[in-house]
């Protein structure tokens, strides 16, 4: 057999070793080598959390492939590539345990560097007891870190969907946590209002959840850290912290090559995942991909994208067509028994795109029948566009069955489905798993309701400032128990024989528990003649806005 083309992979993570996988398939001839700074290959990072947990016990569990035997792809770990020469196609290779430096030509390059954990530079950040978690050994720190020092507190900085794996994982070792958020909201990629449930989970778990609070810098001495000291100026016992402050792209290499970043600072591909450089492909969380909703650049450090990206870029090395249409950033967290899962746009995303053509709808249905036992509501947020109805988004939150509809949301966005498609889904149903009227199908119906005119819906930020009345339809001991400021009680069952109360000039704003009956109030007050607005979701909805 003839010798094939030299393929080289930097990076043996999720993009580089799905690359290889590909890249294998098409081509028996090709020469595949993955060089790794570190000691693994093909390792699963979205374990590592539950690796520090002890919920995965052994190491060896998170190596998902060994891809030299099953692939015949040479792997050479502690191998750092420091260099391109892009003229020559040549690699210079560090091997970290020598220093001695290889130097390795190619014919295809493929760059899956990931991405780098944010650590700032703040007073005190190198003491002992402060780590990132990207890595197997950076966990394997952490496990010792707690085994030895046994301590008893953790600060966790950031409250995005590592900082709350981590914290979950953390309280499984028998820590105390507390969070330290510096935007205003935990989970900061969920819409402000939608994450007033996952605070309320987390401090029902005894978690302190500071948002808002920006760390100046860490304290301590040799023994390791002591306190994290917030701008300002509280103190938070640790005896460990964990920085879980988001990713940046790895592109020192790429700069160092002269490769175009992009904007958003990831490396810069086409839709084959090519780089500038026509011989060298990039994926994975180093690169700059198209948000499809927002029409953006940015980054998606997700692992289903650089696998997806790995293959696309086997595919143009192999000479096939191939083309990655870009992301919507589906993405889900679980922590405390608590599911968060959102696909497509956020309100957030699309005023940064500066796309108002939309509208939104939520609602709170329960996982399964409610009369199957164990039901519990899903806090549901749907955004789609007036007035097609094509769905942009959705975010999630709940304790059962939440990813299983964002999953079939995040599907019908990309088969650029509109509401009315929701509405009409027809999705498995038996009493432990779903509805009849599946909360999707809920979802769907609920938005059609506005696009077909039938309700018309009241602007949740604009509640405080309205002139509307604010009719509350609940019974009296729901609304004795907690109401909107300055809302009225009229109930449902009361509504039709007290029109009169109801001046025909003043705009009616209505409010329930879930956003159920003011929809059936709305429908009786327009239809005589009075001027309603719907406030979707409910009272629970308003808790969101108000928390
Ligand atoms: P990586 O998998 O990070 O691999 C990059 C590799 O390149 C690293 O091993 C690095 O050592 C190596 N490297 C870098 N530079 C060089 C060099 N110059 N020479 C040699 N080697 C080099 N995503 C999800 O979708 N769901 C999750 O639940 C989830 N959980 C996560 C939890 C944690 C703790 C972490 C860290 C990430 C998680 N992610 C999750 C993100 C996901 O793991 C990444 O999106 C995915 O691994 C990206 O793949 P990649 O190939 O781009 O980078």
């Amino acid at each position: 057999m003839r010798e094939g083309k030299r393929i080289l992979i930097v990076g043996g993570g999720a993009g580089g070793a799905a690359c290889a996988a590909r890249a294998r398939r098409l081509d028996e001839r090709a020469r595949i080598t993955i060089f790794e700074r570190g000691p693994f290959v093909s390792y699963a990072n979205c374990g590592l959390p539950y690796y520090v947990g002890n919920v995965i016990e052994k190491q060896k569990s998170l190596l998902v492939a060994t891809p030299e035997e099953w692939l015949n792809v040479e792997v050479r770990t502690h191998s750092e590539v420091v260099d391109i020469d892009r003229k020559a196609r040549i690699l210079s290779v560090e091997e970290l345990e020598t220093g001695h430096i290889n130097r390795e030509r190619y014919d295809a390059l493929v760059l899956a560097p990931g991405a780098r954990g944010a650590r700032p530079r703040l007073p005190g950040v190198d003491l002992a007891g402060i780590f990132s978690l990207q890595t197997i050994p950076q966990s394997e720190q952490i496990r010792d870190w707690i085994e030895a020092r046994k301590p008893q507190r953790a600060v966790v900085v950031g409250a995005g969907f590592a900082g709350l794996e981590m914290t979950e994982n953390l309280v499984k070792r028998g820590l105390k946590v507390t969070i330290l958020e510096m935007l205003s909201q935990a989970a900061p990629l969920l819409d402000v209002e939608m994450s007033e449930p996952v605070s309320r989970h987390l401090e029902s778990h005894c978690i302190e959840v500071l948002v808002g609070e920006p760390v100046a810098g860490f304290e301590g001495d040799a023994a390791g850290v002591r306190q994290v000291r917030a701008e300002s100026g509280a103190t938070f016992p640790a005896e460990l912290v964990i920085l879980a402050m988001g990713v940046q792209p790895d592109t020192r290499l790429a700069r160092r090559a002269n490769l175009e970043i992009g904007v958003s600072g990831g490396i810069r591909v086409d839709d084959s995942l090519r780089t500038s450089d026509p011989n060298i492909w990039a994926v994975g969380d180093a690169v700059q991909v198209t948000d499809v909703m927002a029409g953006m650049q940015r980054v998606a450090p997700l692992a289903g994208v650089a696998i997806r990206q790995g293959r696309i870029a086997a595919d143009s090395i192999c000479g096939r067509q191939a083309r990655f249409r870009g992301v919507q950033v589906t993405a889900v967290c679980g922590f405390f028994g608590m599911t968060i899962a959102m696909t497509g746009a956020t309100q957030k995303t699309l005023r940064r795109a500066g796309i108002s053509n939309y509208q939104v709808v939520y609602l709170h249905p329960d996982s399964h029948a409610a009369y199957y036992p164990e039901a519990a509501p899903i806090h549901l947020k749907l955004i789609f566009t007036v007035p097609e109805g094509r769905i942009l988004g959705a975010q999630a939150v709940g304790e059962e069955g939440v990813d299983k509809r964002i999953d079939v949301i995040a599907m019908a966005i990309q088969k650029g489905a509109t509401v009315f498609d929701l509405e009409e889904s027809e999705l498995c149903y038996a009493p432990q798993y779903g509805a009849g009227r599946d909360p999707v199908n809920v979802a769907g119906m609920v938005a059609a309701n506005v696009l077909r005119g039938d309700v018309k819906l009241a602007p949740w930020p604009q509640l405080g400032e309205t002139g509307a009345l604010i009719l509350d339809v609940r019974e009296p001991h729901e609304y004795a128990a907690d109401h909107i400021d300055g809302a009225i009680n009229v109930p449902l069952s009361q509504l039709r024989s007290r029109l009169a109360e109801f001046s025909p000039d003043r705009e009616i704003w209505v409010s329930c528990g879930v956003g159920q009956r003011s929809y059936f109030a709305s429908r009786i007050l327009a239809q005589r003649g009075f001027a309603v607005r719907n406030l979707s979701g409910g009272y629970l909805t308003y808790w969101g806005w108000n928390p």
